[in-house]
This record gives structure tokens, sequence and C-alpha cells, in this order.
């Protein structure tokens, strides 16, 4: 494992790409209403992302074709935009974008409701972003990884819901994906928590059970008993004034 502390200056980079993502999020979200397809804010999303002298991260990443994943209900993540997926009213979507300014990469994630929603489902949101703001509040120089990783697990198991194995966050600089990989659960190894670190930390949330597989798409991340499924994420750097949400102003 090979941990790659930022200075800085190189946090400053990553705090300009971070909040473009932030805006890209926000503009996505007075987007989406009934009858919208999810091409529609790929669309959008490549345009500004273009206009604001930045690159994609996500397409062309391991052939990923979209600068957006665009994930439907029981679709937990890396769902691709298409002409076809009509969002109706009471659907809820997950947008899960990057972009790369100035060689640095901003990362993050939201799930946001189509018109009204059913009380359950808006309750696996609330409590999901909950998880992830529980997770943030550990983000601590001088603490554990999995402080962060038990803090979201417990938060989630006790609502009642299920924590995704399979995928991940990680850490996030001059690549997407660096380390450490931070599990939504205790698991793996557990480093010291130091000034510079900047990790990008994503509870994808299930409904009912934990199991996921990947459709014919080879892509497409679903929950295997069709039940729903939210993500949030933000890319944090660890200060010693504590964390520093470089994906929120
Ligand atoms: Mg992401
Ligand atoms: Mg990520």
């Amino acid at each position: 494992m090979r941990i790659i502390l930022k200075s800085p200056a190189e946090l400053q980079k990553m705090r300009s790409s971070g909040l473009l993502v932030h805006r890209l999020l926000d503009q996505l979200r007075s987007r989406v209403k009934p009858g919208v397809t999810t091409l529609d804010l790929e669309n959008f999303a490549a345009k500004m992302i273009a206009d604001a002298g930045a690159k994609p991260a996500f397409k062309g990443y391991r052939g990923f074709p979209a600068v957006l994943c665009t994930s439907v209900n029981f679709e937990i993540i890396h769902g691709i935009p298409s002409a076809k997926r009509v969002l109706r009213e009471g659907d809820i979507l997950k947008i899960d974008t990057g972009v790369i300014l100035d060689g640095y990469y901003g990362d993050s994630a939201t799930t946001i409701a189509v018109g009204k929603v059913s009380p359950e489902v808006q309750k696996l949101m609330d409590v999901t972003l909950e998880s992830l703001w529980e997770g943030i509040k550990q983000a601590q120089v001088g603490g554990h990884l999995h402080d962060i990783c038990g803090t979201i697990q417990d938060y989630v198991e006790g609502h009642g819901y299920s924590v995704v194995r399979e995928f991940v966050g990680h850490g996030v600089g001059r690549q997407l994906h660096e380390d450490p990989s931070v599990p939504n659960y205790r698991s793996g190894p557990n480093p010291r928590l130091k000034e510079g670190m900047v990790l990008a930390i994503e509870p994808m949330v299930n409904q009912g059970k934990a199991d996921t597989k990947v459709l014919a798409d080879k892509w497409t991340a679903v929950a295997v008993d069709g039940r729903c499924s939210a993500h949030f994420e933000h890319t944090v750097a660890l200060t010693k004034q504590g964390p520093w949400v470089l994906t929120q102003p």
C-alpha cells in the first residue's frame, strides 16, 4: 500500500476540482424531474465540464463510456446514461461523477429523488447521507481508517440497512483511485490517518440485502433482491484542523 500525502498547494488544486464537481451535481439536481432521460443529464454534464476547462474523470476510465454514472432505484452504481432511461415520479437517481482540473481529481456522488418518493425510500436516502457525514467526522489526523469504515457500518446497520461490500471508497489525487481502499465496513488494512491524506468516502447502502451483481452491460451493479440502493460521496482532505470536505462549499 502506498498512500500519497498531498501538500497544501496540492489541496488547493483539489479544492478547485472538488468545487467544480459540486457545482456540476448542483446543476444536475435542478434538472432531474419526471420525463428527463439520463442521457439528457450526461449531455449537460459533458458540456459543463468542457466549458470549465476540465476533463471528465470517468469517460474512458477502464472503458467506461460516459462522464456520469447514472443509476436508478435498485441499480447501485456504474449505470450508463441512456436515451431509453426516462426518469419517472418516485424513482431515485444516483449520480456519481468526477473531473480532472489542473491534474487533480474531484469525485462526488449524490442520490436525488425524482418528484415525490415513498417515505421508506426517503428514509434510506437520509440514513445513507447521515452515514457519510458520520464517517467524515471520523476523518481525523491521528485516528485510524477503520474509525471511518466502522462508524459508517454501525450507523447503516443500526438502521436495518445493508452496506455494499464489492464497491468501496478510495484515496484520490493525481489518480482517480489511490491507496487506501475505504470500505464502508471494517475490513482490510487499518492505516493511521495522516495530514495530507485525501479520501473519497462513499457509502453505498441497500434497503434489503447487501448482495450485488453486474448486469450484461458489464458496468451496472445492482442489488440482487431488486430493492432500492442509495449512494453519497465526498472527497475529503485530512488537515490538522479536521476534515476538509473538498466537494462541498
Ligand atoms: Mg464517485
Ligand atoms: Mg469514488
